[in-house]
């Protein structure tokens, strides 16, 4: 297969740094989309597996699964795409499309696994996909999003990873007016769920071990701020919330949040803490509580929340750096210091 010579940015190693790399592109195909990109969000995703830290990397890495940019060529039979137009690509290029959760718009669900936009085995050109801290993106039509022009880019691209993350539990669990809707940390996916659980109609109740933070969940849509360490603050809401959406990826007590849930009320999990959360049987007994999971949404529904973001004039809040601030980015990420996401400037990346 013919391929096009690009520069991305990712690493070889996972002790190594993140720097300028030569990657290879498939040439499109018939239902391909090529995208050069002009923003990438750094998720802590991203972190993650360039560091190895889930195990099962493959080396070199390109992270990068939050992509805006513009379409610049279109294979014969794509329908929905023409050149000039902007696109978003999120955190899956393909799947299976046969099975039962790929023919319902599921494909994050997908039997035979999704393919990730990077670090997943790449059909066309063998050996794996590269993600979006590069210059360009070939992807199969059906995996490509419609992007709005009346949005700021930059802001748009954390939608693809951590606006879908956060709507689609969101809509799963038919959160609206006249709900009472906790949240559960404030971060880049926290700060999604709060404008996203608020633009739905939601009472939104925000959680956070840091006083510090009052203020920042207030502009950000916040009807009512906890201090969760305070069990005087916790007590307060017992019993009182319709869901509660967890976006916290570090060990915390599942058990003092499922007592705040009303009865049939539902906890779902969208941060990934690595450590076995102990839950308490009679926090769901009594209650008929629901403690639950979620990952990001499927195309159909990416495509949802990327036309209510829109709609809702919703973006996330970020700072914009350029390729040669990524690896400080990634200590500061550790750090928590950002409000709330990176964004890359792809058109630094030289
Ligand atoms: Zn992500
Ligand atoms: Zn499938």
């Amino acid at each position: 297969m013919e391929t096009k010579d690009i520069k991305a940015f990712g690493t070889e190693a996972a002790e190594a740094p993140l720097k300028t790399l030569d990657i290879k592109r498939r040439a499109v195909q018939a239902h391909d989309v090529e995208i050069e990109i002009l923003y990438c969000g750094i998720c802590h995703s991203d972190l993650h597996s360039a560091r190895n830290e889930w195990h099962g990397t493959m080396y070199p890495i390109v992270p990068g699964h939050e992509i805006v940019g513009r379409v610049t060529k279109v294979g014969d039979h794509v329908k929905n795409f023409k050149v000039g137009q902007l696109a978003g690509v999120g955190c899956m290029v393909d799947s299976c499309r046969e099975c039962d959760h790929c023919k319902n718009d599921l494909e994050q669900y997908c039997d035979e696994g999704s393919i990730l936009t990077f670090n997943s085995p790449d059909k066309h050109l063998g050996g794996h996909t590269f993600g979006g801290y590069s210059q360009s993106i070939v992807v199969d039509e059906n995996y490509v999003l419609h992007i709005s022009d009346k949005l700021d880019l930059a802001g748009v691209a954390p939608l693809l990873c951590a606006g879908i993350t956060t709507y689609s539990p969101l809509k799963h669990w038919k959160v609206g007016p006249g709900q009472k809707v906790g949240i559960v940390g404030i971060g880049g996916l926290g700060h999604m769920g709060i404008k996203l659980a608020k633009a739905m109609g939601a009472h939104v109740v925000v959680f956070t071990t840091s006083i510090s933070k009052f203020d920042a969940a207030k502009e950000l849509g916040a009807d009512e701020v906890v201090l969760s360490t305070d069990p005087a603050q916790m007590a307060k809401h017992a019993k009182s919330l319709n869901f509660i959406l967890d976006c916290v990826s570090a060990e915390h007590n599942i058990d003092s949040y499922l007592n705040l849930l009303k009865v049939d009320g539902t906890l779902t999990l969208v941060g990934a803490p690595m450590e076995p959360l102990p839950v308490t049987s009679f926090s769901l007994l009594l209650g008929r509580r629901s403690f639950a999971g979620s990952a990001i949404g499927g195309i159909a529904e990416t495509q949802e929340m990327l036309d209510f973001c829109a709609e809702h004039n919703i973006t996330a809040d970020i700072e914009l750096i350029g390729v040669n601030e990524v690896n400080d980015a990634y200590e500061r990420l550790l750090k928590g210091d950002i409000k709330y996401r990176f964004v890359i400037d792809m058109a630094s990346l030289k």
